[in-house]
Parts: structure tokens; sequence; C-alpha cells
């Protein structure tokens, strides 16, 4: 029996889904197609205006009862949400690599990331802490407390269709909010799949709708939700572009955004680096889920000392990597998403020969089945135009520096802010790669790649990649409002900063 069978994900699914189940019946059917071989995986009917309403107020009522739930209460909620990710994590993985072309091990480390995050979570239900401060006035108390926001829109990329709604709903679900996913088109399986799973959970607890599905085109499903006025907090993971628009819209009614957005990450290999070390990561950050996660490196820059000999030894990395079906042992590195990314990936090749690029290996689509191309290593300066693009494909630019300083200033010159990492030996070097006039992104690595973040610490970036943290640290306080309170427990009324205002 097939995953899909395993799963019932062979049939038309419906793109909507909220108090009761699936719902939408009218939309147009979207057919979804396994980037590993071209060939059709499932039917989705999409959702259209009037789910997106009933979801909404599935979400809105489901909310009136769990905000008033204690959040440890929550949190237990979503330790059983883990178990039964944890339950069909072979099946959930699998479905992955199916729908969006991961190696098999990554499948599974995305959904192990969910589980991760449902432990988390567990634990942070009790440890939702708001500060007490001293009140300037006698007999005052001041304190802080969270109380949750109310509806969350969640929407998600492609590259990783189950651990990024993780990172964002279950910190929701703990802080008290609903949640309501619109998820992308490229990868509607795996949201049915996780949304189902969950479902279950909810529903043995008489919280069906409080998580929401809708899956459906941008411009009919996707705006009216960043739209909603319902909706006070609009956490968006995808492309800058989007998260540009994103932003304009939803701050334009004054709520909030929690973006994650493009990366253009870089490594440095110092002069002292540990080269075997250095390797292994670059091959993994550069040409891991074949170049398409927010943190893959996209830029090296190595010390002129041991340029040639590393350089040389990547090539030789390049051409004996194992490239094809992500669900076969051995594979390393699968498919595109799709031929639109093919033809990106073609184009940014010719942009970076045509801007005086060297290309060291790869450069081509592989004529098979799918949607293929070989990891591609290009010498160029750091400086060119295309650098400064993320194209979402296994592409490596290749500059060689003399000095640490002009290093991390190039590391820095992009638009984007999100992962960075130095390999060094030196502590020297480290720290100043560390320091305030260090990387300027939202990670910064020492001896460990890019790419391959733990959901303990914030994940997100700087600049134009949105400023938003999610997964762990104290990133729950995006999903919850914060209110001051002083309680007065006198019989006087002293005003603060020695205002008086005698009445009577
Ligand atoms: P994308 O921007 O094309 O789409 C992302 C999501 O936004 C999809 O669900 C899409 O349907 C939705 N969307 C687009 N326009 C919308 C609109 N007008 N209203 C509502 N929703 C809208 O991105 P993609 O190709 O799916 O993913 C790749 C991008 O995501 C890359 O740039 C990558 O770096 C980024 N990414 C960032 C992180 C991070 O943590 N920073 C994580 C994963 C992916």
């Amino acid at each position: 029996m097939s995953v899909l069978e395993r799963l019932d994900l062979v049939r038309e699914r419906s793109g909507a889904a909220g108090k009761g189940g699936a719902f939408a019946t009218t939309g147009r059917v979207l057919t979804v197609v396994s980037p590993i071989d071209g060939s059709t995986i499932g039917r989705v009917r999409l959702a259209e205006a009037a789910d997106l309403e009933r979801v909404v107020r599935d979400a809105a009522a489901a909310f009136e009862t769990f905000r008033t739930m204690p959040a440890p209460r929550r949190g237990e909620i979503v330790r059983q949400i883990g178990e039964v990710l944890r339950a069909h994590k072979d099946d959930l993985g699998e479905l992955v690599s199916l729908e969006v072309g991961k190696i098999r091990s990554e499948g599974l480390g995305e959904v192990q990331e969910a589980i991760d995050m449902a432990d988390l979570c567990v634990g942070m239900s009790r440890q939702l802490c708001g500060l007490s401060m001293h009140s300037e006035r006698p007999g005052h108390r001041m304190t802080e407390q969270w109380h949750p926001l109310g509806i969350v829109a969640v929407i998600t990329a492609f590259n990783f269709p189950c651990a990024v709604w993780a990172w964002n709903a279950l910190v929701a679900l703990i802080a008290g909010d609903a949640v309501i996913w619109k998820p992308s088109l490229k990868a509607p399986l795996t949201a049915i799949a996780t949304h189902e799973l969950c479902e279950r959970v909810l529903a043995a607890h008489g919280l069906s709708g409080l998580l929401g599905l809708v899956i459906g085109d941008d411009a009919v499903v996707g705006e009216a939700l960043i739209r909603d006025e319902r909706v006070p907090l609009v956490s968006a993971t995808g492309s800058c572009r989007m998260g540009r628009h994103v932003n304009a819209v939803v701050g334009g009614r004054l709520a909030r955004t929690l973006l994650e957005l493009g990366g253009n990450n870089a490594i440095l290999v110092h002069r002292d680096a540990d080269l075997d070390l250095a390797l292994r990561a670059v091959c993994f950050g550069a040409v891991g889920t074949a170049g398409q996660r927010c943190t893959t490196t996209r830029r090296l820059f190595v010390h002129r000392d041991v340029a040639g000999p590393f350089i040389d030894r990547l090539v030789g990395a390049y051409r004996t990597l194992p490239i094809g079906d992500p669900l076969q042992e051995g594979t390393l590195v699968g498919p595109l998403i799709d031929a639109g990314a093919v033809a990106q990936f073609e184009a940014a090749v010719a942009k970076a020969v045509a801007q005086g690029g060297a290309v060291l290996a790869g450069g081509k689509r592989l004529d098979r089945p799918g949607f293929y191309v070989a990891p591609t290593l290009i010498r160029l300066r750091h400086d060119a135009p295309i650098v400064a693009d993320e194209t979402f494909a296994p592409i490596l630019y290749v500059d060689v520096y003399d000095d640490l300083d002009s290093a991390i200033a190039w590391q820095n010159e992009v638009r984007q802010g999100l992962s960075s990492a130095i390999f060094t030996d030196s502590v020297r070097a480290a720290e100043a790669f560390l320091s305030v006039r260090g990387s300027d992104c939202g990670i910064a690595n020492v001896n460990i790649g890019t790419s391959g973040a733990e959901i303990g610490g914030a994940i997100g970036g700087e600049k134009e990649t949105g400023g938003g943290r999610e997964a762990g640290s104290d990133s729950w306080k995006a999903y919850m409002r914060r209110q001051t309170v002083t309680v007065n427990y006198t019989s006087s009324l002293p005003l603060a900063q020695g205002v008086r205002f005698d009445v009577g």
C-alpha cells in the first residue's frame, strides 16, 4: 500500500476545513504533481471566499472556548498533537518527499521538527511568564500579563510544508489562539494530512475548527485572509516579494505581521579553518534540499591561503553527488519543485556567466522525468548583480578574500539577513564575526553551516528577511498580547511623575 493510500489521500480532497472537517465544494480542482517524476499524486478542490468565511467563523467560535482554557491544559492538547505526529512520522515524512522532493531523511527530519516543536511547546505552556516591576507609587503593584491574540493566519512556503506550520501553529495554540493555515499550492497534500491528524485530537476535546485550513488561489483566499479584520496576526513565510505585499496590506489595517522571508546566506572559510568540516558543511548547506531552503548557502568566501585546494575539493565533491529519486537509498540531491524553478535556475546560470562567472561544476538541467538540475558552483565576483538575488536552486557563488573585514563586509552587503557562518579555529576571527561589527544576520554560526537550525532558538532574519522570529526562545510573545497591570491597594491615589490633580 502506498503512502497516499495509507494516509487516504488518493481521492479528490477539499481545500477548506473548519469545524466538522472538509467542505470546499465549488472551487477549481488543482492537480498535485510530484516533482520526483512529474506524476499526478492527488487532486484538491480549492477553497473559495465562502469557504474561507466558514473557516474564519469556526475558528472565531472555537477561540471563545479555547482562550479560557489554562495554558498548561492547552499544552496537553499540543502534547497529544505531538504524539499523533510521532505515530505517523514515517508516512508523513514520505509524503513530504513525494510532494516536494526532499530526500527521505530530510522528509522525516521535517516531521521530527514538528514533533520537537510540540515537545518544546508543552514545556513552554507553563512558562508564558510576564515581568513584575517596582512601582514608583507606594502601595502599588505593577506586572505584565499575556493574553491570547485571537485568530492567527499562518501562510507557509512550499519548501517546509509541515515544519513551518508547526513553528507557528503549535506556539499559537499554547498561547491560546485559533489558527488558520494557508499552505502553498505547491504542497497541499502534506497540509491536508497534517491538518487531519491534528483535527482528530482537537475533535476529541470538542475543539473542532480551532485549527482551520484553507487552500486556494492567492488572489481569492490569500488576499481575503490577509485583509480580514478578524485576524490580528498574519505570520507569513515565503519570498521577500510576498512579504512586502503582506506587510503593506496587514500594516495598512494596523494589524501585526510576523515575516520569515528569503535568505542569501554566506559561509566564510577562513585561512585556519578545518577544511574537512567546512567541505561537508558547504555541501550540505548548498546542495541539501536541492538548494531550496531559506537557509541554503548561496555564497562562499574562501581565504586566499586555502582557496585553491578547497575549491578543487569542492568541485570534486560536486562531481560525485548522488542525484535522483529522493526516496531511493543513497540519494543526496532530489528535484526542484517544478518546471518554473528549473527555468529560474537556468536563467540565473546564464546571467551569472554573462556577468563574468565561470561555471566550475554543474550548470545544467538533467535530462530525465521530473525537475532535476545539477548542483552548480560558479566562480564569480561577490558584487556581481546576480549574487544579490536569492535563486531557489542549488547554485553556489564562490569568491576569494584576503582579509576578514572585507569578507564580513561582503557577507553583509546583500539585502537579505537570514543565516551566516564562519569556519575558523581562531577565537579572534570567530569573535570578530559574532561581534557588533560582524554578521548582520538573524543566525550566525561558527564551524556549523548556514542551514539546519534547531528549534530551541528563535528562527528568523533581518533586513528584507522580514525581522520575524519563530519557534523557540521567547518567540511565543508574537502570538500574544501584553497587558501592563497596575494595582493600587491603598486608599490614596498618588499620580506618577509627581503630577498633582486634587479634585474636591
Ligand atoms: P512564495 O512567496 O511564492 O509563497 C509563499 C506563500 O505565500 C504561499 O503559501 C503563497 O500562496 C503565499 N502568498 C503569495 N501571495 C500571497 C497573497 N497575496 N496573499 C496571501 N498569501 C500569498 O514562496 P515559496 O516559493 O513558496 O517559498 C520559497 C521562499 O520562502 C524563499 O524565498 C525562501 O527563502 C522563503 N522561506 C523563508 C523561510 C524563513 O524562515 N525565513 C522559511 C522557508 C521559506
